[in-house]
């Protein structure tokens, strides 16, 4: 599976989350309200959708890394990697989309609840707030990272046998291209010497991470 299926796959996850979190919320607002249950159902909805491909991605990155330098490691290491990042990871960004949710509706739904707000408004602010685009802008920045991280766990497992190795940043193609004033001068760069905080650098940020031996000093 390459990058751009792996993107599809979550984006549609994502937008399977997405018409689940408005399904609670649309039988939420006939009680008159949304309960603290009713919010961890959606961030439990969008943690089964992010998770396991995020921990798929890394892991197939690990393995892809193996192939392209030709130096093999421990891939169960990689494996178990893959499984402890994609848990916290998930966790953290499912977290932070639940707030952003949160706050982007809470006044929303008090404002229909005071009647300041008509229904269609209101469920217009949903579409809104779990729409399409946005979850195929969350997929997309979502698999360079676990892509990233897994190729950089193949970088720490080569150091942890000895192995001298630097990650070289690649530019994504589309964004030499519109000339990425975030990216473009970090392209063939090592880390250290140029970048420090690897990909992605914002949003739909589709860059990647090389790693290449170097003789030892
Ligand atoms: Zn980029």
């Amino acid at each position: 599976m390459d990058t751009s299926e792996r993107e599809l796959i979550l984006s549609r996850k994502l937008g399977k989350a997405n018409a689940e979190a408005r399904r609670i919320l649309e039988a939420a607002l006939e009680d008159g309200y949304v309960t603290n249950n009713e919010w961890d159902a959606i961030a439990q909805a969008y943690r089964e959708a992010i998770t396991i491909e995020l921990e798929g991605t890394f892991y197939q990155a690990g393995l892809s890394a193996i192939e392209a330098l030709g130096v093999s490691v421990d891939s169960t290491a990689l494996h178990q990697q893959a499984i402890e990042w994609a848990r916290q990871y998930g966790y953290e960004l499912v977290s932070k989309l639940d707030q952003t949710n949160r706050q982007l509706l809470q006044q929303s739904i008090s404002d229909y609840f005071s009647q300041n707000l008509s229904l269609k408004d209101l469920t217009e602010r949903i579409g809104t707030a779990f729409n399409p685009v946005r979850a195929e802008m969350i997929a997309v920045t979502e698999t360079t990272r676990a892509n990233v991280q897994g190729e950089l766990a193949y970088s720490a497992e080569l150091q942890a046998l000895g192995v001298n190795t630097v990650s070289v940043w690649n530019t994504a193609n589309d964004e030499i291209a519109s000339g990425c004033p975030i990216c473009g001068p970090n392209n063939q760069k090592v880390q250290g010497d140029g970048w420090e905080i690897p990909p992605p650098a914002h949003p739909r940020c589709r860059c990647w991470v090389s790693t290449e031996i170097r003789p030892r000093k």
